[in-house]
């Protein structure tokens, strides 16, 4: 198509309308940038006279980073896209449509999903999803199982992972989670109220033990084609629907990544609930609610995953008795370490959450901050002796 170049409004508009089907020729469109700015640009274009318009998201060749510049590869924008055809795949309902793409100028158009929210807009304002877990084990379970050598020719997966090198956004989770939070780093980021709690981790290290070892899965461990940033605000949802978007961090990676990702982000809202309930018995609800949520993901994802396995299964070694269970147990016990270290990275390191970040009040949010950290901590350090989902209860009630 052309050179690259951040897009301007008109140019989106222009590329708005080349795409067959969706806008009539004499349409008024309207067009603007809702990304946050960071890392991407995204436009919304619409038709005054329809609900429904077009998103285009442009990768930006840098990220701003605490006011400094860290250039970001443009081929994320490829990579993010194929991603998504992927998981469009294997889960149609659970990802948006994608309309044209352009390698160059590093865009994708998509389909629009306002009339979704955003998951942690949701979680924040007390919404249920009641249909959450069903659909985000689902998600995860098709889209690892049938790019892992489990479920896919595993010559076919060679050639696929080379698609999915991914080395600038894999260093961002490298550093910002799995080194920064255990070390006085300059990329830390905490508030001088936590300063000792976040300093005991530079010498816990027992800690620090369990954070290298999730550390190697994360750099070493192929397992399967991750979404690789899959937090609550990657996810739009509505009470009865659920999209996953913005898999620009995909690469092959170790499965209990991406079910960590989500089990992070459902306990650091629980963390938060104190901040945004308006009695203790809402707080109760609400709380249950997340709880069942996170066990949930896991027990959709593990019933999802071993039926693929029992009817889909490609690896004939893969059918010994026994190493289905044994495959899970390690799944399981990677989730609850990798859902540990993602609620840490985000009370201490770089990059926070709103939930906490956002809750009213510097006691309930100094409050919100430990429980937060407490779980986490509780959760690396249990990870590799886990047997049961049930355990994240035990821990999560115990530092509330
Ligand atoms: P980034 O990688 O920069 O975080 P995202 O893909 O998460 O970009 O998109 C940033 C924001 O843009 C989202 O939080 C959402 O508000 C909006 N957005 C992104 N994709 C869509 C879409 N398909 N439909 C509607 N809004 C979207
Ligand atoms: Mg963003
Ligand atoms: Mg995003
Ligand atoms: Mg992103």
């Amino acid at each position: 198509m052309s050179e690259y170049h951040p897009l301007s409004l008109e140019e989106a508009v222009a590329l708005a309308r080349t795409i067959p089907d969706h806008f009539r020729q004499d349409a008024e469109l309207s067009v603007e940038e809702i990304g946050d700015g960071n890392l991407n640009l995204v436009f919304r274009i619409t038709d005054s006279t329809k609900g429904k318009g077009l998103i285009i998201k442009q990768a930006l060749p840098y990220a701003k980073v605490v006011g400094e510049s860290w250039p970001l590869s443009l081929d994320r924008a490829r990579i993010e896209r194929e991603a998504l055809e992927i998981q469009h795949s294997h889960v149609p309902d659970l990802v948006p449509a994608i309309y044209a793409y352009d390698n160059e100028l590093a865009i994708t158009v998509m389909e629009d999903l306002s009339d979704h929210t955003i998951m942690r807009k949701g979680l924040i304002e007390g919404q249920e999803y009641p249909h959450f877990a069903k659909h985000i084990g689902r998600f995860i379970a098709s889209t690892l199982f049938y790019t892992s050598d489990l479920g896919m020719d595993q010559q076919a997966k060679k050639e696929q992972l080379g698609r999915f090198i991914n080395p600038d956004l894999c260093k961002i989770t490298e550093d910002l989670i799995f080194e920064d939070p255990y070390r006085d780093s300059p990329n830390n980021n905490f508030s001088e109220d936590i300063r000792p709690d976040a300093e005991a981790l530079w010498h816990d290290d027992e800690l620090r033990l369990e954070i290298a070892l999730l550390r190697e899965k994360f750099l070493t461990h192929a397992e399967a084609l991750l979404h690789g940033d899959l937090h609550t605000g990657s996810i739009f949802a509505t009470r009865e629907s659920t999209k996953v978007i913005d898999p620009e961090f995909a690469y092959y990676g170790p499965m209990g990544f991406d079910i960590g990702a989500v089990i992070a982000n459902l306990l650091l809202n629980f963390a938060a609930q104190p901040g945004w309930s308006s009695n203790s018995e809402e707080l109760h609800a609400r709380r249950l609610r997340l709880l069942t949520m996170a066990q949930g993901v896991w027990k959709h994802f593990e019933t999802h995953f071993r039926d693929l396995w029992n009817r889909d299964l490609v690896d004939v070694m893969a059918k010994t008795p026994g190493y289905q269970d044994m495959y899970v147990q390690k799944v399981l016990r990677d989730a609850i370490g990798f859902a540990g270290a993602k609620m840490i990275r985000r009370i201490v390191g770089l990059s926070h959450v709103a939930d906490i970040d956002t809750i009213p009040g510097a006691e309930l949010q100094h409050q919100a901050k430990l429980t937060a950290l407490k779980i986490g901590k509780a959760l690396v350090k249990r990870g590799r002796f886990a047997s049961s989902i049930d355990e994240i209860t035990g821990i999560a009630r115990q530092a509330a």
